[in-house]
């Protein structure tokens, strides 16, 4: 603010002090909560990032304090329907993760696109996860075993366990003390196998975004929205819940076109409600607002214990 102004006439003067006047009193006044307005606004517009590679140490440093979460995505190179991109996995959950670190704070790391799943060898060929999947499935979806399109992710649990280990070391290392892991169903499904152990040798909180079975979080009536509304964080695979959230967060990636119009064939390798019917971006909009309303409230409380 400049208070010596070389112009000296009277009238100028005047319209200064006032000026100067109403700047003190707006910073006396309206300073903090203009200041977190601003940040709210700032952090929507990602001017202050909320992904851990754009963060500069001072950055890391205000945000880790103001919240010591970190999210990571667990994502896929994987076929999701002729529909979805092959990285559909990891842009839900970094998305839905994203989110979150803008409401509750954290830092959210780059997706990981390696993970376990189940895995059939046939000759010399390996078959992973949603390659077979359905074709174990009875009364429902037949599909012939076969590897699908442009996978590309697959490492055997114990690479996967290793990786989430040293991941979780390094984030208690750096200052975190709550992780959310989520995604990939069976990396998600991982995690919530061995959350305890992890919890006990790192000294951290570990969620996942699912509405049940970890810590023994019993919501009964979340998971019931999540199982039969589709309000859940990647509930199905490349159906209703998933082809939804990319409708909401990705829309011009969603190819609806590419899947053949008639209802009564089944589309290839995906698994839950017709999307054809059933998906839409008001459906995905709705998961994430319940989600990030459940979410929040778990970790403001998980934050209210940390040490
Ligand atoms: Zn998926």
């Amino acid at each position: 603010m400049n208070i010596s102004s070389p112009n000296n006439s009277t009238l100028n003067k005047a319209k200064l002090n006032l000026i100067s006047l109403l700047f003190l009193l707006t910073l006396i006044s309206g300073c903090s909560v203009s200041d977190s307005d601003e940040k709210q606004e700032a952090i929507a517009q990602e001017e202050i990032p909320v992904e851990y590679i754009k963060l500069t140490p001072t950055d890391f440093r205000t945000r880790i304090a103001e919240a010591p979460i970190a999210y990571l995505p667990l994502g896929t190179l994987e076929w999701h329907g002729e529909h979805l991109p092959l990285g559909s996995d990891g842009m839900q959950s970094f998305s839905f993760m994203k989110d979150l670190a803008r409401e509750v704070g954290g830092i959210v790391l780059p997706m990981l696109y390696l993970g376990p799943d189940m895995m059939m060898a046939e000759g010399e060929k390996e078959l992973y996860g949603m390659d077979f999947w359905l074709s174990l499935e009875e009364g429902r979806t037949y599909m012939t075993p076969q590897q699908l399109d442009g996978s590309a992710y697959w490492v055997p649990d114990e690479l996967f366990h290793q990786i989430v280990e040293h991941s979780i070391k390094q984030l208690a290392r750096a200052g975190f003390k709550i992780i959310v892991a989520h995604g990939h169903g069976p990396s998600t499904r991982h995690v919530i196998a061995h959350w305890k152990e992890w919890e006990e040798m790192y000294d951290v909180q570990i969620y996942t975004c699912w509405s049940w079975n970890i810590r023994g979080e019993n919501d009964q009536e979340s998971s019931e929205k999540s199982n039969r509304e589709g309000l859940g964080i990647m509930t199905d695979h490349a159906a209703m819940n998933e082809t939804s959230l990319m409708m909401y967060y990705y829309p011009d990636l969603v190819k609806m076109e590419q899947l053949s119009p008639d209802t009564s064939r089944w589309p290839l390798a995906v698994a839950g409600k017709d999307p054809r019917l059933f998906a839409s971006a008001e459906q995905g909009q709705s998961a994430v607002e319940f989600q990030l309303e459940r979410m929040t409230k778990l970790l403001r409380e998980a934050l209210q214990r940390k040490p």
